[in-house]
């Protein structure tokens, strides 16, 4: 799906979020991050990156599945983070030491071009442009924000592209068929 260049709903902001996760069931918990993306409320899922693979950075454990998601949405940089991390809690997520392997990780990357230094949320995320995991994915979605030398700066970390943009599409139930109501249709919500 892609809505580049589409107006955003009336006072949306488009913004950008990093997905990983590393433990249990990784491509299940970024599909269900992406559909609880879409059901914020005025929020929409624009667009999703690829799904990457990536050695853990500064850390030991299993290879992280990643991707970006673009959203638009009527939160506020801080109602959002919130809302990221109730999506998190809602996966597993636990924080037992710094860099820890995790179930769902959820970074708001960039809101709008707006630059934020709060105690708890700084935007751009301060550490997005020392991770390849996070610059691949988001120069497929926003490459105006993702700047050559800092792409080439990344070079060497080892990830993988494994699946096209479409990973995030069908929602798989634990084993069986897709189902219907599980299918990603963010179009149902701009009517
Ligand atoms: P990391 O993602 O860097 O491995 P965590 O997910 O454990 O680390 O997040 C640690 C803290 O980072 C959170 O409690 C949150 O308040 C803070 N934080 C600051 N800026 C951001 C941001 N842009 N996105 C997500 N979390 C952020
Ligand atoms: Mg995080």
């Amino acid at each position: 799906m892609d809505s580049r260049g589409s107006p955003l709903a009336k006072g949306a902001t488009r913004a950008w979020v990093g997905l990983g996760a590393n433990l249990g069931q990784p491509q299940t918990a970024l599909r269900q991050a992406v559909h609880a993306l879409a059901a914020l409320p005025g929020t929409q899922v624009l667009r999703t990156s690829s799904l990457y693979r990536s050695a853990p950075v500064d850390a030991l454990g299993p290879d992280y599945l990643n991707a970006v998601a673009e959203i638009a949405t009527t939160l506020s940089p801080h109602a959002l983070l919130a809302a990221l991390q109730t999506i998190e809690q809602a996966a597993g997520r636990e924080r037992p030491y710094r860099n820890a392997p995790r179930t769902l990780d959820l970074d708001l990357l960039l809101y709008g071009t707006q630059h934020i230094a709060t105690p708890d949320l700084t935007v751009p995320h301060p550490r997005m442009f020392e991770r390849a995991f996070v610059l691949r994915p988001l120069a497929e979605l926003a490459p105006q924000h993702v700047p050559a030398q800092a792409l080439q700066a990344v070079q060497g970390q080892a990830m993988a592209r494994c699946q096209g943009a479409g990973w995030a599409d069908g929602f798989r139930v634990s084993g069986g068929k897709i189902g219907k109501k599980w299918l990603y249709r963010p179009s149902n919500k701009r009517k």
